[in-house]
């Protein structure tokens, strides 16, 4: 808990330590040149490491020395892989954020990887056309995507051809859901809890859980801290007769656990609550503290 509660990134909460060094390898000299005077026994050349200070395993040496025995040369001390979320927070890292450690390890991982070269140069030129929010190039952007011939990226590409105009609104405005689309649906456990107006949204929640999910995200340009959802969410096979919420809900009542409510207009919203009318009279549901 203490590493989670110490952490400052996600990052340093997924990172994995890097691969300790096989013990005989600063001893790698020594037993080439053994090997080649003709000493092939891994327990004396263990006892000749042991003499010269090394701790390791005999069961270490004998791991190193059996390339030798194929005739292979000795293995060259490895480095440790990527992860393939390591790999994707150096490629979508900005160029001008990115770390010693990453402009060090990045340009190797892509000499050894067309495939994420292929995949890095699409990201950058994706990102750049972002932070110039110009979708001029996006059609020969999603053609290259195309002709990867890598399948992931030729599905994203035709489901990205199929949403073109929300990832065209989404690359050149600075708004998102309510610039492309009308209204929003707000489900929970499979369950549409609140049907509303894109516009506003944020402002006039009339379900308990909308109000929840917009207090628990980050607000930009401000220090106040998101506040979280108690419990734990449920999925759509849990759901009892009663409200899908009701476990959350800090306005839950008897009724709630046992009659499921029906979405039914509120104004311009449906909401699918038993106390609407209440808890609304009563001011916004996003000022109010559960
Ligand atoms: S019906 Fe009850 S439990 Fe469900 S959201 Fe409304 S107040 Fe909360």
């Amino acid at each position: 808990m203490s590493k989670y509660a110490r952490a400052s990134t996600w990052q340093e909460v997924v990172r994995r330590p890097p691969r300790k060094r096989s013990t005989p390898d600063p001893y790698r000299g020594h037993l080439q040149q053994r090997w080649d005077e003709g000493q092939h026994s891994a327990k004396i050349l263990h006892a000749e490491l042991q003499a010269k200070g090394n701790l390791g395993h005999y069961q270490r040496v004998k791991m190193a020395v059996a390339p030798l025995r194929r005739g292979l040369p000795l293995d060259e001390p490895r480095e440790r892989p990527p992860s393939p979320r390591e790999a994707a927070r150096w490629i979508t890292t900005h160029p001008h954020r990115r770390t010693p450690h990453i402009n060090d390890h990045l340009p190797r991982l892509l000499g050894h990887c067309p495939e994420l070269r292929t995949a890095h140069d699409l990201v950058r030129r994706f990102a750049a056309m972002l932070d110039d929010r110009d979708a001029t190039s996006l059609p020969e952007w999603l053609d290259d995507l195309a002709n990867t011939g890598l399948i992931p990226l030729t599905g994203l590409a035709r489901a990205l051809r199929e949403d073109r105009h929300a990832v065209t609104q989404g690359i050149t405005t600075p708004y998102k859901a309510a610039a492309v689309t009308d209204r929003i649906a707000v489900m929970y456990a499979g369950t549409i809890v609140e049907l509303a107006p894109s516009e506003g949204l944020h402002r006039t929640a009339q379900h308990p859980y909308t109000a929840g999910l917009l207090r628990s995200r980050p607000a930009a340009g401000t220090r106040a801290r998101p506040v979280g959802l108690p419990g734990r969410p449920l999925s759509a096979f849990e759901a009892g007769p009663g409200c899908v919420f009701a476990d959350r809900c800090a306005f839950a009542e008897e009724r709630c656990r046992t009659d499921r409510p029906r979405l039914e207009p509120h104004g311009t919203h449906l909401v699918a609550c038993h106390h609407t009318a209440e808890l609304t009279a009563a001011g916004s549901l996003l000022e109010r503290t559960p």
